[in-house]
């Protein structure tokens, strides 16, 4: 999928006013501080107008870094995963018949 070029979304984002650092890892973070650091930005994207186009923004664009749309780094490589794992099982069922 090829990320939307529209930002206007962005206008309405919870995370704006000096809240960014939430988002983004810190040199060296590990652990349990990061877990901490990124449940907090989960309780702040639960509350953002504009989970979805974020959300849809980062999977599109593969952000390999920070929270977003309430999807960790982790989150995203995972759903990633899931994503390709059922492209193949379709491109499988679709190739068996
Ligand atoms: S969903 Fe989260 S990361 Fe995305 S704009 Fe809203 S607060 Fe920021």
């Amino acid at each position: 999928m090829v990320p939307s070029e529209d930002w206007s979304w962005r206008i309405d984002a919870a995370c704006g006013g000096g809240k960014r650092s939430v988002f983004f890892s810190p040199d060296g973070e590990r652990g349990a501080a990061r877990a901490r650091r990124e449940a907090r930005a989960r309780r702040i994207c639960q509350a953002c107008p504009v989970l979805a186009a974020c959300r849809d923004y980062a999977l599109a664009a593969a952000e390999p870094f920070g929270t977003w749309g309430g999807m960790t780094e982790a989150d995203r490589r995972r759903h990633a995963q899931l994503m390709r794992r059922q492209q193949r099982r379709l491109r499988s069922a679709a190739d068996s018949r």
